[in-house]
Parts: C-alpha cells; structure tokens; sequence
C-alpha cells in the first residue's frame, strides 16, 4: 500500500497529523496515513505555481495523450483498485468495478477529448480598425477537496477538467479515504510533469484550511457538505479565489398518479439506496400522489427488504456499510428522531446491523410531513422518506422546491405535457423524467441554492476551470 504523498514530482512521507484509516465492513484499521504539515501544503501550491507556466503552453492533443495514458493504467490496474477502494469504504467489489471504474476511466477520456474542442466565439472588429477575439486560458493553480463517498470517481470527476484547461493541481481526498489516490500518486509521478498533480492527504480543518486560505491558491473546488462549503467560502475571501462547489443534496422524487409504479419502485429501490444512500443526488425525498401512496409504499417497502449487502466480495451485493461508526449514529439519529414525531411509521429497516462494520438497514419512512427534518435535511445513509401529495402540478413544485437544497430531483408521470411543466420549474441542477440517477460525462452535474454552483462533467466542467479573456488587437 503506498502511503507517501506527491509533491513537485517526489514521494515524500506526510510530515502532519496521522489519520487512521478504517475498514467499514469490520472496522478494523487498515492504516495509518500521514498527512500533509502546513509547509508541505505550501511547497504543492508552490510547485504547482512553478509548474504552470510550461504546462498551460503545453498544446491540447499533448495534454490528451497524457490523461488518456492515465486513463489506460487505471484500466489496466482496474482489478487492484476496485479491492484497494472497496477495503477503504466497505463498497462491494461488483458495484466499484461495473459501475464506478468504467465512469472514472470515462470520464479521464472524455476530458483527453473535450480539451482539443474548447472553441469560442468568432473573432470580430467592435471597434473601427481593432480586432478582438476571445480567450478560454486556465485559472493557474487550483485546489481541490473531495468527499469520501466515491473516493476515485470525485477525483476524476476534478482532475480530468482542470488538467484539460492546463492548471496545475493541488489535491486533497478525504481524510478518511485516501487509499486509492495516493496509490495513483506513482503513476502520476511518472506520467505528467513535477508538480502539475500534487497529492496530499490529511483532514479538513488543517490541510484543506490551509489550501483554502492560500494565497497563491487562485480556484478552490470543493464536493462535500454545506457547512465545509461556506467554510472554505470564507477562507477563500482572504485572495479571492474562484470557488467551485458540489455541496449536499436532498432529491424530490415526484411520483404522478398516472406514472409506471413498478418502474419507479424498482428505480428507487436501486438509487434510494445506492452506496448506501450516501450519494448527494440519492432518491431519498418522495412525493406519492394521493391515490397511488399507500401501493407505492408497500410495493418500495417489499422492494427495499431484499436488497443485499454484507459480504463485499458476493456479486449480488448491492451497497456498502455507512462509511464510519459515526456516521452510522448521525443516520441513526435522523431515524430516531423520525420516529419521535409520531406521524411517521417505519415501512422496513429503520436499526443498525447486529455484528460487526457500520451497515444500516435500508429503511422506508411512510407519512413524512413538508416540515419533518428527514424531508428538510440530508441523512446521506439508506433512508427513503414517502410524503403525500394532491398530484397537482402546482403542489408538486411546491413541496419539490421547498428546500435549501438544489442538486437533483425526478418526475414520474406518462404525461409529457406534465413532465415537462414540472421539469421546467424545479429548481435542481438535474432534473430526470421517468428515471433518477443517470449522470453522463457529456452532461453538467451541478447544484443551486446551497448546493452551491460550478459544474462538473461535460464541457461546463472544462469551462469552469478556465478564464474567458478578450484580446484586441489595433491594427
Ligand atoms: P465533508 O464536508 O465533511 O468533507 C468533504 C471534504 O472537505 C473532505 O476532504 C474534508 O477533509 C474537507 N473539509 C472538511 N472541513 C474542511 C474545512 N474546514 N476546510 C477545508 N476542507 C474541509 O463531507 P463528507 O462527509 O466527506 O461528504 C459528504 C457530503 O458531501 C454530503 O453533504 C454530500 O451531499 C456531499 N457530496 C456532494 C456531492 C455533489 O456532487 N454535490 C457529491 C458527493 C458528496
């Protein structure tokens, strides 16, 4: 296991706090990890800063050929890395090497694409004599904070585009994930040039504080919670820096009395509880119309119980454990205090697993209320709450809208008309008629409202790492 951080092109031993990395399927520990001390965070941006000038005149097909290198190694090291990333966050080997893998090396190639497309407007004379013309230049040296849900796809996700646009990178995966990052940090080292891809380790608070507040930090990224968000929002003021941010999420799912109910049950069996719901655009806040609640209920409750997890290396199993025994108290609370209201029943689920690791059963939560906090606040964990609606457009914009939230939503319905007059009017990044969940490369994946705004994926992801510039030139 490879546990050295890369700074200006060498491995060098984290100098910071160690962090002890555990195994969510026992809760064992696998390793301790050093992070990065203040001064190491100091010498990746200065290396990142010093790289930036060869790197961002390197030419477009030449920064391809390198992310598609990066992208056939981790092919080629696929089998590897679905065992390393399944040890760190408990995912069953099946989903990581099926679902994410393909998605990471996608996404790098994608990108090796996108970056030889990036064109703009045509050059014209505004003024008499004078030609002006647009430029997409990159930012300079961008910093980027990911979460621990997907540890590889995240940082694919962030590196791919701002490679692309030719930034120099300084990243940081969660402190309770770095395992597959820094067993990357090799290839890196031996694909791309000494400190165009920096790679620490350590928490939040001190090492993502630190990349947050410096000064020579020109762009920060940052997936993660709404809090760290405004964090970093305010350590960022300190040089106005540009902030990109994928914040949480808390999907409506607005089911229609007309809609394909074993669709949308079995749908939301699979994307309710995905990763075990700890996914920013889970389906996890329901809307059933009057008529069809109760058969929605029962048939996603019937559903919900077979779903399969335990044993990380059975091709069936379905989703991963919570990530830490204190994230699995913090879903445990949410479902507690549920309960506590008095008005909501537990459909199925609804306790930690007996034995040892951090596995929640997955649970329904009939009859939430608008102002219920299991509607209001993200649990991130495998908890699907079903609130009844009049199945009226209007209510059904209403309730959807009604959140600080603003990452994702669906509507179901076989009426087009209807989708598309409540597609129209939420107010989320993404919005799926008749399905959930489904994230292409070639599409935006970004937030409103306290979500937080930047794009990633498509070529808005590679847009947001460069700087629209205009050059006039007076003949
Ligand atoms: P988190 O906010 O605790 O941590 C995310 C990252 O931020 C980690 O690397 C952490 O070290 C860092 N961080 C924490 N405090 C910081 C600070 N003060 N300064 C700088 N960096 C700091 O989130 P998490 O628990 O790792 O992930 C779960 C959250 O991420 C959920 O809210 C989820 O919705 C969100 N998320 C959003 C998306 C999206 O695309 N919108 C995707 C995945 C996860």
């Amino acid at each position: 296991m490879q546990q050295k951080i890369l700074i200006n092109g060498a491995l060098v031993e984290g100098e910071g706090r160690v962090e002890n990395i555990l195994n969510p399927q026992n809760g064992e520990k696998i390793a301790e990890i050093k992070g990065a001390s203040a001064a190491q965070v100091n010498e990746a941006v200065m290396a990142a800063e010093n790289a930036f000038g060869a790197w961002s005149s390197v030419v477009p097909a030449e920064r391809s050929a390198l992310l598609m290198k990066i992208a056939d190694e981790i092919e080629n090291r696929s089998e590897e890395l679905v065992r390393l990333e399944s040890l760190d966050t408990g995912k069953p080997y099946a989903r990581m090497l099926e679902d994410e893998i393909p998605a990471i090396i996608d996404c790098f190639r994608f990108y090796a694409s996108a970056c030889r497309l990036l064109t703009g407007s045509a050059a014209g004379e505004y003024f008499e004599g004078m030609t002006s013309m647009i430029r997409r230049d990159p930012v300079g040296v961008v910093a980027q904070i990911a979460p621990w849900n997907y540890p590889l796809l995240m940082a694919a996700w962030k590196i791919a585009p701002s490679l692309a646009a030719g930034n120099c990178v300084v990243f940081k995966p969660s402190e309770n994930t770095p395992l597959t990052m820094l067993e990357l940090a090799p290839l890196f080292q031996e694909i791309l040039p000494s400190g165009v891809l920096n790679i620490l380790a350590g928490n939040g608070p001190e090492v993502g504080a630190e990349l947050a507040k410096h000064p020579r930090v020109r762009m920060i990224s940052v997936t993660g919670s709404v809090g760290t968000g405004k964090e970093v929002l305010r350590l960022a003021a300190g040089n106005l820096k540009r902030t990109h941010f994928e914040l949480g999420g808390k999907a409506p799912v607005i089911i229609f009395d007309d809609a394909d109910i074993a669709n949308a049950v079995d749908t939301i069996r699979t994307y309710g509880y995905y990763n075990a719901g700890q996914d920013c655009v889970a389906a996890c806040r329901v809307y059933a119309a009057d008529k069809i609640y109760d058969e929605f209920a029962e048939k996603l409750a019937g559903a919900v119980r077979t779903i399969k997890y335990g044993d990380i290396s059975d091709p069936d199993a379905e989703i991963p454990p919570l990530i830490t025994a204190k994230h699995r108290e913090r879903v445990d609370g949410f479902v507690r205090r549920a309960v506590a209201t008095g008005h909501i029943e537990v459909l199925c689920g609804g306790k930690k697993v007996d034995g040892p690791g951090f596995f929640y059963e997955p649970t329904v939560l009939k009859g939430a209320l608008q102002d219920d906090e299991i509607v209001q606040q993200e649990a991130f964990g495998p908890v699907v709450s079903i609130t009844r609606f009049d199945n009226s457009v209007e209510q059904a914009i209403a309730l959807g809208n009604d959140s600080e939230y603003g990452l994702a939503s669906s509507v179901w319905t076989n009426d087009v008309g209807k989708a598309h007059a409540v597609a129209a009017k939420l107010q989320y990044g993404a919005t799926w008629v008749n399905t959930h969940f489904m994230l292409p490369n070639e599409m935006p994946h970004g937030g409103m409202k306290q979500t937080g705004y930047g794009k990633d994926l498509s070529m808005y992801g590679l847009e947001d790492y460069t700087v629209v510039r205009h050059v006039l030139v007076a003949h």
